[in-house]
């Protein structure tokens, strides 16, 4: 059987490049399974529903909720988004690594009930290079903009209590970065118990004198 995947969660403030940088993770490394989240806001330009989203009404959402069939969810500028459970138990399962791409609250909920999650936190270089891409993207009004650097603020007096920081300067870069980080992360001990079992007891059996 092959040893479950590591859980990985990717955050960082709207308009950091997540979304790219997990693009790019996924498309160069096939070790990786990129868990679709449910959403209540509206799909963008070129969305489409069970790829980027699963894309609900408040009640559908709610659905999901009293079913229990979330592994965690939170509120984001008056929407909902949430982690369907199912896909990530069966990935991990088959060994790939999952990562989920999450804000900040979602985030610290998953850690709280995994330890062994490993939490990264994705930033531009600075505060304006930040507001420079939310502008370029143009897919939010400056309202939303404003919101959504509101919301920056607030994830920003929560991100040190991720594991590691990832400054998304250049693409590449911040991919392999990433991909370091989580091969690294494959060899804590506790990651590696029945290998540890396995060689103590081939030991015992070397050195019991049979
Ligand atoms: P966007 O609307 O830009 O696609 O996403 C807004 C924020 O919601 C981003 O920070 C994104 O990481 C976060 N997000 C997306 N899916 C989920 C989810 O399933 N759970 C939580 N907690 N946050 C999510």
């Amino acid at each position: 059987m092959s040893k479950r995947g590591s859980l990985i969660i990717i955050s960082g403030f709207s308009g950091a490049g997540k979304g790219t940088v997990v693009k790019a993770l996924t498309a160069a490394h096939d070790n990786y399974a990129l868990s679709i989240s449910a959403t209540t806001r509206d799909p963008r330009e070129g969305e489409v529903n069970g790829r980027e989203y699963f894309f609900k009404t408040t009640e559908e959402f709610e659905e999901l909720i009293r079913q229990d069939a979330l592994y965690e969810y939170a509120q984001y500028v008056s929407h909902y988004y949430g982690t369907p459970k199912a896909y990530v138990q069966e990935q991990r399962e088959a060994g790939k690594d999952v990562i989920l791409e999450i804000e900040v609250q979602g985030a610290l909920a998953v850690k709280k009930m995994n330890p062994e999650a490993l939490l990264l936190f994705v930033t531009p270089p600075s505060a304006q290079e930040l507001k420079r891409r939310l502008v370029a993207r143009g897919t939010e009004s400056m309202e939303v903009i404003l919101q959504r650097l509101a919301r920056a603020r607030e994830e920003a007096k929560l991100m040190d209590q991720y594991d590691y920081l990832v400054i998304n300067d250049d693409l590449n870069a911040c991919v392999e970065e990433i991909h370091r980080l989580v091969m690294r992360e494959r060899l804590r001990m506790q990651e590696n118990l029945d290998f540890v079992e396995k060689i103590r007891g081939e030991l015992d059996e070397m050195t019991s004198g049979k």
